[in-house]
C-alpha cells in the first residue's frame, strides 16, 4: 500500500525527521487559508500516488495567498498519469541550496534492508541508477544490529554532507530506518532531502510503501488508504480477498495458489504468449469469489484469451465451475477461455463446464497451448 506524500512526511516527523510546515487542502479556498496561516511563500503539491509530479506540472510555487488559491485551483482536478488530483499539500516553500536522495528498500538477494543515498537528489533516482550508478551509495543494514552511527557517517562522507550537518543527517538517516522498521515498510524515501539556504536539512518530499501483509497489525496506517486513488480493479480484488496484479500481456489467468499461478504464467510464456495478470483466487474459493475474479480479468481490455487453471484441494472444482458460469451470465464476452480442472470434484466441475460448452484441457501444457493459440487468432 502506497502512502501519499503528506502521510509519509507525517510519519517521518514522528521519527524526528524535519519536514516543512504544511496542511492538506481539497479546495482552492482552503489552500488560500493555509497559505495565509503559514504566512510566506508556499509550494502547492498535488497528492497523487505517482512519482514525477513536478515534471507533470503538479507542483507550483506561490508567493501570496491569492496566488496559492489560483495555483491550487489549477492543480486540483488535474489529471496526472491517469490519476485525478483531489488533494493538494500546501507546504512552506523551502529555500533549496542542494538536493540529496535518501531511501531504504529491501534487497532480497542480500536479505537486508539497504540504505541508498545519492548527491543527485530531486530527480528520478531510477534514472541515476541506470545512467550513473556510481553516484548511488548503498549500505546494507544487519537486522540484528540495526542502523549504526558509523554507517550514517560513512554515507554522509560519501554524499559530501557539510561537517556541521553530519549530526542532523545521522539523526534523519536513523529516523528513516526506525520509521521503515516500525511501519513494516517495503520502501521509505526522502527525495529530495534538502540543504536549505539557512544551512538546515529538510525532508521536502516523502514516499512510503507499506507491506500489505503487515496491514493487519498496522491499523493506523491501513486507515490511511486512499481507495479513490488506486486502480479500481485492484481495490475490487482486495475486497474479494484475491491477489491480483495487472500485467501488460493479453492472456488473463485465474489460478489457485501463488506457486501454481507463477507456473501457469511461465507456461503461457513457454508457448509464446504473455500473461495479462497474476491472479490467485486462494484456497477454498467460493463461486462468488471466482465470479469476481473473472469479472476483474475481463474488465482488462487487453485480454484476448483466458486460462483458468485450478488444482482442487480445499477448493472444489464444481464450485469453481459454478462461479465461472455465474460470471459469464453477468458479463457477456466473446473472449475465448480454456479451463483446466484437476482434483476435488473434478468430474462434477467438468460436467458443469461441458453443459455450458466451455473448452477444457487435461493438462496445463495443453491448456496453455490452447489459450495462446486462441488469443493469437483473435
Ligand atoms: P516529485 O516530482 O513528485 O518527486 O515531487 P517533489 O516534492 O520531489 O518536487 C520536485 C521538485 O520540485 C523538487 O526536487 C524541487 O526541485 C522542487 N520543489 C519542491 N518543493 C519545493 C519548495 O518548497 N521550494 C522550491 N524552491 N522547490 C521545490
Ligand atoms: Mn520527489
Amino acid at each position: 500500500m502506497n502512502l501519499h506524500e503528506y502521510q509519509s512526511k507525517r510519519v517521518f516527523a514522528r521519527f524526528g525527521i524535519p519536514i516543512p510546515k504544511g496542511e492538506v487542502a481539497t479546495t482552492p479556498v482552503e489552500a488560500r487559508d493555509i497559505a495565509k496561516a503559514l504566512g510566506g511563500p508556499v509550494v502547492i503539491k498535488s497528492q497523487v500516488l505517482v512519482g514525477g509530479r513536478g515534471k507533470a506540472g503538479g507542483i507550483k510555487l506561490a508567493t501570496t495567498p491569492d496566488e496559492a488559491e489560483a495555483r491550487a485551483g489549477a492543480i486540483l482536478g488535474m489529471n496526472i498519469k491517469g490519476l485525478t488530483v483531489n488533494k493538494v499539500l500546501v507546504d512552506e516553500a523551502a529555500d533549496i541550496k542542494d538536493e540529496i536522495y535518501l531511501g531504504l528498500v529491501i534487497d532480497r538477494s542480500q536479505r537486508r534492508v539497504v540504505m541508498m543515498g545519492s548527491s543527485e537528489g530531486g530527480v528520478d533516482i531510477e534514472e541515476v541508477a541506470a545512467v550513473t550508478p556510481e553516484k548511488i551509495i548503498k549500505i546494507a543494514i544487519d537486522p540484528f544490529i540495526g542502523f549504526r552511527t558509523y554507517q550514517a557517517l560513512e554515507l554522509a562522507a560519501g554524499l559530501g554532507i557539510p561537517k556541521e550537518l553530519t549530526r542532523s543527517f545521522s539523526e534523519i538517516a536513523a529516523g528513516l530506518y526506525n520509521a521503515f522498521v516500525a511501519c513494516d515498510a517495503s520502501l521509505a524515501e526522502i527525495n529530495p532531502l534538502v540543504v536549505t539556504g539557512a544551512g538546515k536539512l529538510l525532508g521536502v518530499d516523502g514516499k512510503m510503501v507499506i507491506d500489505d501483509n503487515a496491514l493487519f497489525r498496522q491499523t493506523a496506517l491501513a486507515e490511511m488508504r486512499d481507495s479513490a486513488e488506486e486502480d479500481p480493479y485492484e481495490a475490487e480484488a482486495r475486497r474479494f480477498g484475491l491477489s491480483y496484479v495487472k500485467l501488460d500481456g493479453d492472456i488473463g489467468c485465474m489460478v489457485n495458489g501463488a506457486g501454481l499461478s507463477m507456473a501457469t504464467m511461465d507456461m503461457i510464456k513457454l508457448y509464446g504468449g504473455s500473461p495479462a495478470n497474476f491472479l490467485d483466487i486462494g484456497g477454498g474459493a467460493t463461486a462468488e469469489r471466482v465470479a469476481a475474479a473473472l469479472r476483474i480479468i475481463l474488465s482488462d481490455k487487453n485480454v484476448k484469451g483466458v486460462l483458468i487453471n485450478i488444482f482442487g484441494g480445499i477448493t472444489r472444482c464444481d464450485e469453481v465451475a459454478r462461479g465461472i458460469i455465474v460470471a459469464l451470465d453477468e458479463v457477456a464476452t466473446s473472449v475465448p477461455m480454456v479451463v483446466r480442472l484437476v482434483g476435488t470434484n473434478e468430474e462434477e466441475g467438468r460436467a458443469i463446464l461441458a453443459d455450458a460448452n466451455m473448452a477444457t484441457a487435461a493438462t496445463l501444457a495443453e491448456a496453455a497451448q490452447k489459450a495462446v493459440t486462441a488469443a493469437q487468432s483473435v
